[in-house]
């Protein structure tokens, strides 16, 4: 704990997404698409999500929250500074 930097905001780049395969992606592709839809935000590029929303991520890919952020880095969906959002709460 202790004072520290605000967690790195999560932005998703959408256009990545999309070119990941959906055997991988379709659970994460749906709750973008969900996201958009509850926002009306259809014509971005990029989607800031929630740290909550990784939380949920990572129960459904049934994966620790740091290894799902590592994968979407991966893919290239999210930066590598979004290792920041699971350390601050990890350590
Ligand atoms: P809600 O959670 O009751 O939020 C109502 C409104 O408060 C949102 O309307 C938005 O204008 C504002 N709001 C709430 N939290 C934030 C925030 O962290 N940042 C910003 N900039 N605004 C915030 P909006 O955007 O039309 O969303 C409607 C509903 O859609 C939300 O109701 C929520 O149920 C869902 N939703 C939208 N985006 C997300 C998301 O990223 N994650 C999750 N889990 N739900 C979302
Ligand atoms: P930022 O958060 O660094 O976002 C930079 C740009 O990324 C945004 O420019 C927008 O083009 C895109 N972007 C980021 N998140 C989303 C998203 O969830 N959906 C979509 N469609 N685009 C997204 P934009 O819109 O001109 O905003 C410039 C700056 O204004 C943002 O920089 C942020 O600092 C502020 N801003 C805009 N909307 C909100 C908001 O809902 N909440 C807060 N707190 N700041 C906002
Ligand atoms: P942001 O809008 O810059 O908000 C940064 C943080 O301020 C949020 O982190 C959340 O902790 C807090 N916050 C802002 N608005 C509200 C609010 O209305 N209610 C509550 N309870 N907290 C609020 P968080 O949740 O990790 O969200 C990160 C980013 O995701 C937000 O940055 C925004 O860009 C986007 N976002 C999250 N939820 C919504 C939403 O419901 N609607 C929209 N349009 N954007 C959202």
């Amino acid at each position: 704990g202790g004072a520290a930097e605000p967690p790195p905001k999560l932005v998703l780049d959408l256009e990545r997404l999309a070119h990941v395969p959906s055997e991988k992606a379709g659970p994460l592709q749906r709750y973008t698409a969900t996201i958009q839809s509850q926002r009306g935000d259809y014509n971005g590029k990029v989607l800031s999500i929630r740290q909550d929303d990784l939380r949920t991520l990572a129960v459904i890919y049934d994966q620790s929250p740091s290894v799902l952020t590592e994968q979407l880095i991966s893919w290239g969906v999210l930066g590598a500074d979004a290792r920041r959002a699971v350390q601050t709460e990890d350590s």
